[in-house]
């Protein structure tokens, strides 16, 4: 998820470049407050753990209704202190969906333990539970310790932790949401980072509430792993910082990051409706020619991505291109099969829905400030070049 334009030009016209994700747009809408809001922590100069930090775990952890919010450097940094927190170590087996981001099993193998790479689901595109219940028996079979599940909650909308949490108790696993690009959703009227033993999300500049720069947070209600995540967050310090009581990592979220949040956060409930009418107006368009994405019932998404399935999806992509409107693929190869993973096990009957997915799927133009003219210029190009297969 890389594609940001962080650009401030001035609003394009609807037969104007599009943009894959707007980020100028929510510039040009937030205005004066982002540049005094960075100006005010470079006056009190409070860098490194400053009161913004504080003032904006208080309002994640509201938002997400858990004791504990605390901000960490990115995203990949806030599923390893999950993983630290429990001592996840060689030996053990850590269950990841297939069809992800790296950074979901990198952060296993950062500890030497193993990622079990599972199968995910036709229609979410979520970790499949029942992949994931054949796997926890396998990796036993196979001499390692089954210690925690990461599910992903991919393009913005939560794995199916109905049927998942009940596994994990019943093996006795730790679950870590990985809430990356779902912050801003729910599931059963449970938020996204509310969800789990501990829940991590990014705010890297594309992701549904983004900073400039890297940042992310960790969420749980457990006292204790929150308070070793917030000793792992600086170095694995003790209450004498010369003392280090663990071994730790930089893992703290900027001041200024943590400014810049707090009034994209404000704003952050409207762009979550606006990015659900822009996901009604794709659905509704193009429900008859393409996959489009499906929600279980009971969930809501942040919609990171708008993820469709077609066949030809090289010659869409290649059609759009042409005509000016940007699209990208999440993700081209299952993390199996990629070269630095494909040693590591998967769930027997292997992964193929995941295959299947990386040959399938295409993302168009999401983001808050998608105009209706602008996205029906996508959505006859996207008909158009259906049609011409
Ligand atoms: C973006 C992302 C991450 C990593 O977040 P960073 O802030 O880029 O480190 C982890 N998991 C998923 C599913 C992501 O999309």
């Amino acid at each position: 998820m890389s594609t940001a334009n962080a650009s401030t030009a001035e609003r394009p016209d609807a037969a104007g470049p599009i943009q894959f994700i707007d980020l100028g747009a929510q510039r040009r809408r937030l205005g004066e407050r982002i540049d005094v809001a960075i100006k005010r922590v470079l006056d009190h100069g409070k860098y490194i753990l400053g009161p913004e930090v504080k003032e904006l775990e208080a309002k994640l952890a509201e938002w997400a209704g858990v004791k504990h919010a605390i901000g960490v450097s990115n995203g990949t940094d806030a599923l390893a202190l999950a993983l630290m927190a429990w001592g996840v170590r060689p030996g053990d087996a850590v269950f990841v969906p297939d069809f992800t981001f790296a950074a979901t099993a990198e952060v296993v193998a950062w500890l030497g333990a193993t990622p079990v790479f599972c199968d995910v689901l036709e229609d979410t595109f979520n970790l499949d539970p029942a992949s994931l219940e054949a796997a926890i028996s396998k990796a036993r079979d196979d001499g390692l310790t089954p210690r925690a599940v990461i599910a992903v909650d991919l393009f913005g909308q939560p794995a199916d932790y109905r049927r998942i949490e009940p596994i994990a108790r019943d093996h006795g696993l730790k679950l870590l949401a990985d809430a990356a690009q779902s912050f801003g959703a729910s599931l059963d009227g449970r938020p996204a980072g509310g969800i789990g033993d501990i829940a991590a999300t990014s705010f890297f500049p594309a992701k549904p509430l983004g900073c400039y720069g890297d940042g992310g947070a960790v969420f749980t209600n457990d006292d204790d792993a929150a308070q070793t995540m917030r000793s792992l967050r600086v170095h694995g310090q003790g209450s004498n910082k010369y003392d280090n009581v663990a071994i730790g990592m930089n893992g703290r979220l900027d001041t200024v990051q943590a400014a810049i949040l707090l009034e994209k956060l404000s704003i952050f409930p409207e762009e979550l409706e606006a990015r659900q009418a822009v996901a009604d107006r794709y659905a509704e368009a193009l429900g008859e020619v393409v996959t489009v994405p499906s929600l279980m019932a009971g969930s809501t998404s942040a919609w990171a991505q708008y993820t469709i399935r077609t066949r030809n999806r090289d010659a869409l992509a290649a059609r759009l291109k042409d005509k000016g409107i940007p699209t990208a693929i999440y993700y081209p190869k299952p993390l199996s099969t990629q070269t630095a993973y494909r040693n590591y096990p998967t769930a027997p009957g292997g992964t193929p829905v995941s295959a299947e997915l990386a040959e399938e799927v295409i993302s168009l133009p999401m983001h808050p400030y998608l105009e209706a003219d602008v996205q029906a210029r996508i959505v006859t190009e996207v008909k158009q070049a259906i049609s011409a297969d």
